[in-house]
């Protein structure tokens, strides 16, 4: 048995160790702050505005563009109460997707308590937005659309294009989680009319604790925290410069790796779910078969709790998931499943395994190898599957 095949990249990655190498001197000798006037100032000065470069190259955009967070929940916070705020005199209405990660969903009630009105469009069965729904959703008084780019836990990818066509024209601000995608998706600024991008560093195998949100230019958006000013005054506090050097180091990788990579990952994503739906009885991909991340496999299987698979699993020494880490704790079925038209036993019968930068064929091989066995024996115990 491997020590461990750890198959659950989308709810934690590893840093790279050339990140940690790059950021290693910022903890000790260059603990500059960027405000402060003197040498060690200007060079931490210096080191901000190239590691922004190096983030807004990544997505194709202007440094200018670019602002640090702590994340992506902050990035989705800043992104959408910090517009809405800044444009409550031109509507009050905002529009997310059903299948939106759990923090959009959030912000929107918190937005929804501030007095604006928020409608849910709805998803086909493979997570994808209806666009007929979202033009109806649509009115004179919405300022606002959020929709995710990628799908963390089933892997979908939304139709982008043709949700910026829907928008174009409208003065209505686009944003987008693009959390799931980065890294395995190419994202390109400069081709795609989104105004508001929310991005993390740790998905593209860089530090937790730091994120960016990109504002396109023109796009107004107020401040959430008040503070001393930094970041063009729309998110104070000190730099972080370690985990900002991370994050840069992090996207410059990724801008020259990702082609290979991910052609890599989605091999190993043919194989695994090829092998599955082969080799189980009553095994289902959840997700589109074509427009889904090039890292997901995500399944469901008839009579099967998701929960005592991975807890088999575990005993194993495979690391899966049943959903997002940030709602896995609760018993609640996964929204994204549910919203996709499943029943609740079927979401409670789905997994995940997401490949990454250190996945090798050896991992495939081995589930492929276990995992035919743990569903059989959990399927002789279970009551569902003597059901007539
Ligand atoms: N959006 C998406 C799509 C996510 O998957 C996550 C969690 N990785 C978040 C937002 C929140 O990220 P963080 O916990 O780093 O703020």
């Amino acid at each position: 048995m491997p020590a461990q095949v750890y198959l659950d990249y989308q709810s934690s990655k590893p840093v790279d160790p050339r990140v940690v190498d790059a950021m290693r001197p910022w903890f000790t000798e260059r603990f500059g702050n960027p405000s402060s006037l003197h040498l060690d100032g200007d060079e931490a000065t210096e080191t901000l505005e190239q590691s922004r470069k190096k983030v807004a190259q990544f997505i194709g955009a202007n440094s200018d563009e670019v602002i640090f967070t702590s994340g992506a929940t902050e990035s989705n916070n800043l992104a959408m109460i910090g517009y809405v705020s800044r444009n409550r005199n031109r509507g009050d209405h905002i529009v997310i997707a059903e299948n939106e990660h759990i923090s959009v969903h959030n912000i929107a009630k918190a937005i929804e308590k501030q007095g604006f009105k928020v409608s849910k469009v709805g998803v086909d069965q493979y997570g994808r937005v209806n666009i007929e729904e979202l033009r109806k959703k649509i009115v004179d008084t919405t300022i606002l659309v959020s929709i995710g780019w990628a799908n963390s836990e089933i892997g979908n990818v939304q139709p982008m294009q043709e949700i910026a066509d829907v928008l174009h024209g409208r003065g209505i601000a686009f944003h987008s989680d693009a959390v799931a995608a980065e890294g395995l998706l190419p994202i390109d600024m400069r081709k795609i009319p989104i105004d508001l991008l929310t991005l993390s560093s740790n998905d593209i195998y860089g530090p937790k604790g730091i994120g960016a949100l990109y504002i396109r230019k023109n796009i107004n958006i107020a401040p959430i925290m008040p503070g001393s000013g930094q970041e063009r005054g729309l998110r104070s506090g000190s730099e972080n410069m370690p985990a900002i050097v991370g994050m840069a180091a992090a996207a410059d990788i990724m801008t020259s790796e990702m082609p290979s990579e991910v052609l890599r990952l989605a091999h190993y994503r043919d194989r695994l779910i090829d092998g599955v739906l082969n080799r189980i009885s009553k095994s289902h991909l959840n997700g589109h078969p074509r427009e889904r991340l090039p890292n997901n496999a995500h399944f469901r299987f008839d009579a099967i709790e998701g929960e005592s698979l991975l807890l088999l699993l575990k005993e194993k020494g495979i690391a899966a998931s049943t959903g997002s880490a940030c709602s896995s704790r609760t018993l609640e079925p996964s929204h994204t499943l549910i919203s996709s038209g499943l029943l609740h036993e079927e979401a409670h019968g789905s997994l995940e395994f997401t490949f990454g930068r250190w996945s090798s064929p050896a991992d495939v091989d081995y589930v492929l190898r276990v995992l035919p066995g743990i569903i059989e024996s959990l399927r002789s115990i279970s009551p569902q599957s003597r059901r007539p």
